[in-house]
């Protein structure tokens, strides 16, 4: 497996450069600006309104475009806010097949806002694409969509198989890949015709922008794209924008030392007496392993682990870090810790979170960018400290 790509940390840093012509300025330029002065009725330097074109957010949107490997970028408020976008592009009747532990966000968006108006949606787990075959073969099918690595329990779902299967059956492949970025896995590469990002995680990394960003080559689906961004309105402010655009700067130094750091967690907690399971996928004994080696660069900073029942305290562990702080969301340079059955993940039917294998003992770390040993070390003090007293003697 290749380390990340050596361009790209170059990249990281130019793709958001751009010397400002009037003062020279290397930093980006904040353009709050929402009207823009004109010299003669519809006559203007390229920007007229800043929902339909705002510079700042516009030179984010080319950053973004080009860590992903991608002609076009667009970026929106929210990462739900990208996700509803592509979404105008489907009409009622069409059918949408999904990997079946999506973001329960998005499946909230599906069922509840677009499934009334008219699209079928069906879940599923694609982590065995003979289902995806046969559902294809069975139902003429507008879009598959897809996670990967998915939340919480880290499964990888094959991109370049998938996009074959969406090309051969004439779907859109579209892919989720917030949680590697686009420096650790290029979906577009592999086939896929739309990359979607919550950016609220690892492009802004520092736990204070929400937004959404969608990535394409396709310069049809990005006319179109362009146009809900400007009709339906959900864009980013160019504060935002320009706090990203200074985040990703430091995006491949974050993601190397995301994936190192989750490497080191994941043996630690592999060894530790009072841990039953660890799910990381750069750890061999994940069962798609392999797959996670062909289509990643590394493996990312989420590490998902069962705790043994009888040996732990689950609250008291959960409320015993210091380091890792007790949280939702991900991505970001500080260490965090989730409970997903109580925490993000509790608005999904308990049955459902059953099957998906969201049982009240799974914890989720994002593993931030601390020295690894210290982060070891919080963990095992929290482990020792919700060890439950009859324990001692197993
Ligand atoms: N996609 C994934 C994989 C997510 O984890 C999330 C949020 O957690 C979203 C999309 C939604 O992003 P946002 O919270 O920025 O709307």
């Amino acid at each position: 497996m290749a380390p990340i790509d050596p361009h790209d940390y170059t990249a990281a840093v130019h793709s958001g450069l751009k010397i400002d012509p009037t003062h020279g300025a290397i930093a980006p330029v904040l353009v709050t600006s929402t009207t823009y002065k004109q010299s003669a009725p519809g006559e203007h330097q390229g920007y007229d309104y800043s929902r339909a074109d705002n510079p700042t957010r516009e030179q984010l949107e080319g950053a973004l475009a080009t860590l992903e490997g991608a002609t076009y970028g667009l970026c929106f408020a929210s990462g739900l806010a990208a996700i509803h976008a592509v979404m105008g592009l489907f009409k009622p009747h069409d059918h949408i097949i999904v990997c079946d532990d999506v973001y329960g966000g998005t499946r909230r968006l599906f069922d509840q806002i677009w499934r009334p108006l008219g699209c079928t949606f069906e879940y599923l787990d694609l982590r065995d694409l003979t289902q995806l075959k046969h559902a294809l073969h069975h139902t003429p099918t507008a879009a598959i969509w897809i996670e990967t690595p998915t939340n919480p329990t880290l499964r990888i779902v094959d991109i370049a198989g998938c996009s074959q299967l969406a090309h051969k059956h004439k779907a859109m492949m579209i892919v989720d890949n917030t949680f590697a970025t686009g420096l650790l896995q290029r979906p577009l590469d592999l086939g896929a015709h739309l990359v979607v990002h919550s950016s609220t995680k690892y492009l802004s990394g520092h736990t204070d922008i929400i937004g959404g960003a969608i990535m394409t080559s396709h310069e049809h689906l990005f006319e179109r794209l362009k146009f809900l961004q400007l009709a339906a309105g959900a864009i980013p402010s160019p504060f935002d924008c320009y706090l990203l655009l200074r985040s990703i700067a430091t995006l491949a130094l974050r993601m190397e030392r995301h994936s190192a750091n989750a490497m080191q967690l994941a043996q630690f907690l592999d060894q530790h007496p009072q841990v039953a399971e660890v799910i990381f996928p750069g750890l061999p004994q994940h069962p798609q392993h392999q797959l996670a080696c062909q289509q990643m660069r590394d493996f990312s900073g989420m590490v998902s682990f069962y705790l043994k029942p009888d040996l732990t305290d689950l609250k008291e562990f959960c409320a015993a870090t210091e380091l890792f702080i007790l949280a939702e969301s991900l991505g970001s340079t500080k260490s965090l810790l989730n409970h997903p059955a109580t925490m993000t993940h509790a608005s999904v039917a308990a049955e459902q979170r059953l099957a998906l294998g969201i049982t009240k003992d799974l914890i989720r770390l994002s593993v931030g960018i601390e020295y690894a040993q210290d982060l070891c070390d919080d963990l095992a003090t929290a482990f020792a400290s919700a060890r439950l007293p009859h324990a001692s003697q197993t």
